[in-house]
Formats: structure tokens, C-alpha cells, sequence
């Protein structure tokens, strides 16, 4: 059933990205074209200050997202962006909980909250949750994303998950497929059917394939590889139509 699911490549620019990046999605657009990527979504979430200029999604067929809201929907909170901002400014998804947000002190209840408030806003949540490499290695793996999955995801009709074990990200160190497909089968137990599961953590072109392919694999959160347009097309590319 799962199967069935559309698949999303997803890049997070993180802190990168000039103005000139804001056309980044029509060369994505030249390398894989429309209408050869009907069965899939590609998305990327550029920094807040680059969102609104980013080229628009209709003429792209790229979706635009946020990297982090804030629960409150406007308010007195210096430096930070709401979800109702994002959506303003051409959002339709935003990632929540990612480790390097969680490093920064975002707990499963902030990440809740952040989940609740994009639902608000009509944007998607992409809820990120993942061990350390010490939980991993400790036999913890699965306990550990099952509780983040338990108090971080508030009850949504609409959301995504993306698994992105820690030692993952943006060390070049990929979790085999193996274990992938492991965590994924039993997120997919919890979770239900109707919900995509992305992977994160080191996708490039090279195991792009392995990991797209995987049952309960619905897409990548891609980083490094995803500031690159010919990169991202290659990553997109192999995922199959489910
Ligand atoms: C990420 O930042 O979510 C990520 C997966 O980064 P990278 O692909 O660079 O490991």
C-alpha cells in the first residue's frame, strides 16, 4: 500500500544561497523536465531570505518549503519566521525538528508545536527525527526514533517524515540500506500507510538508488548534494514511480 505513495526529493540549502540562487529551479527544470517527473514532487527549502524571489513554482514545477517555523503565528520574537510567513512568502512545506534545529535546543514538544502550526498555516510539515551514532551503536536506534515519532508528531491529516540518523548528516556517511530499510519498516508499523517516509543523510547520485528504492523509502532530505542543480536531478531521477 505503501507503494503507492508519491514519491519527494527534497533539498535543504541550509544557510547557502545568493540572490542568484533564486533561479536555481528553472536549470533544476532544463536537466529533468516536467513532464518526465509527473510521478514525483521535487522541492527545496532555500533559506527565508531567498523564499519569496525563488522562482514560482508553476512555471518550475518545483515546490518551494521552509527550513524551521516558529509555533506562534506572529508575536515578539526576534529573528525568527512563522509558518504563516512562509506560506506568504511561497512555501507549501516546512522542515521541523532537524537535528541541527534539535542541537540548537528544539525539543519534541517545540517540534510538535512547530508541526501543529504549519498544519495552521496550510503548509506540510516535514517532521525530522533520528538517533545518534552513540544511540546506535548502544542498540537504541529504534526505541529512540519511535519516542521521537511519538511526542514529536501531533495528530496531522497531512505530513511527512523524514528519517535522518545523526551521524548521517553531512559526514559523507550513509546508513547502509539495510538498516534504512529497517527503521523505515518499523516507522511505517507506527505511522500507517499514508504517510511518506523520506530518508536523509549523505544521499548523493551514487546511492541514490539503493536507498529510493527501498519499500518504505518515499523520497530523500538531501543536503550537500542538493545545492547543486545536476546533482539533485541525477538524486530525483532514481526514484522509481511507486
Ligand atoms: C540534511 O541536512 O538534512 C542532510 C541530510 O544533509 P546531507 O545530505 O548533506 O547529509
Amino acid at each position: 500500500m505503501a507503494k503507492t505513495l508519491r514519491p519527494l526529493i527534497a533539498a535543504n540549502w541550509k544557510m547557502h544561497g545568493d540572490m542568484s540562487w533564486a533561479f536555481k529551479p528553472a536549470d533544476f527544470n532544463t536537466l529533468f523536465l516536467t513532464e518526465d517527473r509527473t510521478h514525483l514532487d521535487v522541492l527545496i527549502c532555500p533559506p527565508a531570505t531567498l523564499l519569496s524571489s525563488m522562482l514560482d513554482p508553476e512555471q518550475t514545477g518545483v515546490l518551494l518549503g521552509g527550513q524551521d517555523c516558529h509555533a506562534n503565528a506572529a508575536g515578539a520574537h526576534t529573528g525568527n519566521v512563522s509558518a504563516e510567513m512562509l506560506k506568504d512568502a511561497g512555501a507549501s512545506y516546512v522542515i521541523v525538528g532537524h537535528s541541527e534545529r534539535r542541537a540548537e535546543g528544539d525539543t519534541d514538544a517545540d517540534v510538535n508545536a512547530k508541526a501543529k502550526a504549519a498544519a495552521r498555516a496550510g503548509l506540510t510539515p516535514i517532521i525530522c527525527v533520528g538517533e545518534t551514532e552513540a544511540e546506535r551503536d548502544a542498540g537504541k536506534a529504534q526505541k529512540v526514533v519511535a519516542a521521537q515519532i511519538k511526542a514529536s508528531v501531533p495528530k496531522l491529516k497531512d505530513y511527512v517524515i523524514a528519517y535522518e540518523p545523526v551521524w548521517a548528516i553531512g559526514t559523507g556517511k550513509t546508513a547502509t540500506p539495510e538498516d534504512v530499510d529497517e527503521m523505515h519498516n518499523a516507522i511505517r508499523e507506527q505511522v500507517g500507510a499514508k504517510v511518506r517516509l523520506l530518508y536523509g543523510g549523505s544521499v548523493k547520485p551514487a546511492n541514490a538508488e539503493s536507498l529510493l528504492g527501498l519499500k518504505n523509502v518515499n523520497g530523500a532530505l538531501i543536503g550537500g548534494a542538493g545545492l547543486e542543480m545536476d546533482s539533485l536531478a541525477e538524486i530525483a531521477k532514481a526514484a522509481p514511480a511507486k
